[in-house]
């Protein structure tokens, strides 16, 4: 027998039968899937299946699983109307956030979602990075916090990113799981294509993703191709060589026959230079990439600061000159602490 709490949130169909068969109570594939469809994708609080369910199969639920989500303790709305920052209690007392925002879409929306307490990847222009790391979270605390914010949203969710608190990467089981969870027809039936992982840049895992040859979309940051200048801004993932990281791009790039979205947190003054761009063109000459521009978010009052429209226009011009191809991200919510970089469990009024 297993003592710890199942939490369904965090299964698969299979998973659900093998775990509930490690209890000694047997449990088909139909009836797994069945029970997972009622308390995700339905987001029901009761996961009797409609079609003849089993006595003992739901008592033994009842007696060994638990389908909880984290508490939420506050909803902020940002001033322009465009996202939600949902502030997470978990078991433990941790807090976490989410965060809804509108899509182009009228009444379609992602979750960001957080993947640790805090983050020990210390980026420097980062809220999270300077709590440090608490802890990973599940695979259900994640799949919770989604859930909820689905349920509450007034329209369809259709996406999910991983670029809340924590570097997905780090926590890699429990996100890619999260992650299967979500787009599993007994789950929260997101398509694959719709959920991006945002990562660092940690080697050994992004290795790993290409093996396992996942559909969901990744986002590598780069945010600077001058060693020095990455070190001080990504400490941790900065120590690993450009070169070796891009190779690893590079096979993700060939396996997934895709162009590899690098993420550049532009930052006034620091990093969109003539230094930047000749050590771009050098390092990324020969890969199939495209920057994702996203606007820094750093709330002290000494700290990094978003780039002036002529700044930005400049940069985007000389990356055309170079065949460098770019998109431009906008940030939401920088108002109410939820834009990405901002995410460090601050409570503000209720909503
Ligand atoms: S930017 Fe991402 S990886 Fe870096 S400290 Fe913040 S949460 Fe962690």
């Amino acid at each position: 027998m297993v003592d710890a709490p199942l939490n369904l949130l965090g299964l698969l169909p299979d998973g659900l039968v093998s775990a509930l068969g490690e209890r000694g109570i047997p449990c088909s594939l139909r009836e797994a899937r069945q029970v997972l469809s009622r308390v995700i994708s339905e987001g029901l609080d009761d996961p009797t299946p409609r079609m003849s369910p089993r006595k003992a199969l739901l008592e033994a639920l009842r007696k060994e699983a638990t389908w909880r989500r984290p508490t939420v303790l506050e909803r902020v709305p940002d001033s322009e109307g465009k996202s939600v920052r949902y502030l997470f209690q978990l078991d433990d007392g941790a807090v976490v956030e989410a965060v809804r925002i509108g899509l182009h879409k009228p009444d379609h929306f992602t979750v960001c979602l957080s993947s640790q307490v805090g983050c020990a990847m210390a980026c420097d222009f980062c809220a999270t990075g300077r709590l440090g790391l608490t802890r990973n979270l599940t695979a259900a605390e994640i799949v919770g916090t989604f859930l909820t914010v689905r349920d509450e949203a007034p329209g369809v969710v259709s996406g999910a990113v991983f670029m809340g608190q924590g570097e997905p990467f780090h926590n890699y089981d429990a996100v890619i799981q999260a992650a299967n969870v979500l787009s599993n027809p007994a789950g929260g039936r997101v398509a694959k294509e719709a959920i991006t992982i945002s990562t660092v840049g940690l080697v050994p895992q992004l290795r790993r993703f290409t093996r396992e040859g996942h559909q969901f979309r990744l986002i590598v940051s780069l945010t600077s191709a001058v060693p020095e200048k990455r070190v001080k801004l990504l400490p941790v993932a900065g120590r690993t060589p450009l070169p070796e990281l891009l190779e690893a791009v590079s096979a993700y790039a060939a396996a997934a026959r895709t162009r590899a979205t690098l993420a550049w947190v532009v930052m006034q003054g620091v990093n969109t230079g003539d230094d930047e761009l000749e050590a771009l063109r050098t390092a990324v000459a020969d890969l199939p990439v495209r920057l994702n521009l996203i606007d820094v978010n750093d709330a002290r009052p000494d700290g990094y600061r978003r780039v002036s429209a002529d700044e930005l226009s400049g940069f985007m011009s000389r990356l055309q000159l170079l065949g460098i191809p770019w998109i431009r991200r906008y940030s939401v919510g920088a108002d109410e602490n939820s834009a990405c970089g901002m995410l460090a469990a601050q409570r503000g009024s209720s909503a």
